[in-house]
């Protein structure tokens, strides 16, 4: 996989009073990249592209470096209490992916350089509830892992939340270039979980991502430096020959943590779409391959009266059967968590 190295960086002025920011100033102006001053990331204007497709794809690769300023986390229940900010975007392509519905009009990717900052918010957290764990999620708004190269702050809140007795982090990633967190000491206070499809899944729909065999590589190397690890597959697409694709993923992924023997989660995702998302993934991957024909699917209703596309009650039931047989044989010290 390919490094992110944007095309065009903006910097909003006060990001250059901290040590990240004028550092990262330094390395892009150094390197010939093109670098603006912006006076905010909602100010950001000039991004390239006749059509909404290719101002799409230029705003993937264009950077705004900013301060978070709001310093109250969201919620992000149920899987932890709050949402650590880190960065809000992606370079990835996932033709999928959650954002982009929620943030449509605004692609472009935001590293924060006040980590220092949001730390002392999040020990502000943790203590406010303790005795009781605080857990951070770092990966609501984008994939922290795509962007470590760039400003290191994973391995900075893993250290810290490695000091904190009430405090835990989970992220979740696509991306497999986490060689500068295994020497951590991160107590096991953090789990990362790797997003992980068949071999096809990930070939025809998320491009711009580590690939099947880096990701698995990745997962080997987390598991040996004695992080909590869980995996995430989803979406599950139903395709010619989906039964031998995943069936191969899990035998990849038993071939390299075989030997391991800490608790790994899994959790189960089959493919769902809105109208909303279905329309907006025409629009920006016109020639996707992505089956979301309402004939073969059944309608999920959700809260407030919205409703999702998801596989027949047939297929979800085999699909459910086929990954519980399949995982448990492979990991009898798996847990599945859910299968939705
Ligand atoms: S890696 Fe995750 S956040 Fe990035 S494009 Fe893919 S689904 Fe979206």
């Amino acid at each position: 996989m390919k490094r992110f190295d944007p095309d065009l960086v903006f910097f909003e002025p006060r990001a250059l009073d901290y040590p990240l920011g004028a550092a990262l100033f330094h390395d892009f102006t150094a390197s010939g990249v093109p670098v603006k001053m912006t006076t905010s990331h909602n100010q950001v204007t000039g991004i390239p592209g006749d059509t909404e497709i290719e101002q799409y794809r230029a705003a993937k690769r264009t950077l705004v470096v900013g301060v978070r300023k709001t310093l109250d986390f969201d919620t992000s229940k149920p899987s932890a209490e709050y949402a650590i900010p880190l960065a809000t975007g992606c370079p990835g392509h996932c033709h999928y992916c959650y954002l982009q519905t929620t943030m449509s009009n605004k692609p472009y990717v935001r590293l924060y350089v006040n980590l220092e900052e949001i730390l002392d918010q999040a020990k502000q957290y943790i203590e406010e509830r303790k005795p009781e764990i605080t857990r951070f999620e770092a990966a609501c708004t984008g994939d922290p892992v795509a962007f470590e190269h760039l400003t290191g702050a994973l391995a900075k809140y893993i250290g810290f939340m490695g000091q904190q007795e009430f405090g835990r982090l989970r992220f979740v990633t696509k991306f497999a270039n986490i060689d500068s967190l295994l020497s951590i000491p991160h107590h096991r206070h953090t789990e990362i979980r790797f997003s992980i499809n068949s071999e096809y899944v990930i070939n025809y729909f998320e491009p711009n991502t580590s690939t099947f065999a880096e990701r698995i590589e990745a997962a080997g190397k987390v598991a040996e430096a004695g992080y909590p690890l869980g995996f995430l597959i989803a979406p599950i697409v139903e395709y010619d020959g989906w039964q031998e694709g995943y069936g191969e993923l899990i035998q990849q992924l038993k071939g390299r943590l075989g030997t391991t023997t800490s608790r790994i989660t899994f959790e189960l995702i089959q493919h769902r779409y809105t109208k909303t998302a279905k329309n907006t993934i025409l629009r920006r991957y016109p020639k996707t391959k992505l089956s979301m024909d309402e004939e073969k699917r059944r309608v999920k209703w959700g809260r407030y009266g919205k409703f999702k596309y998801v596989y027949p009650q047939e297929t979800e039931t085999e699909m459910k059967e086929f990954f519980q047989r399949e995982i448990m044989e492979a990991f009898p010290q798996g847990e599945i968590l859910y299968f939705v």
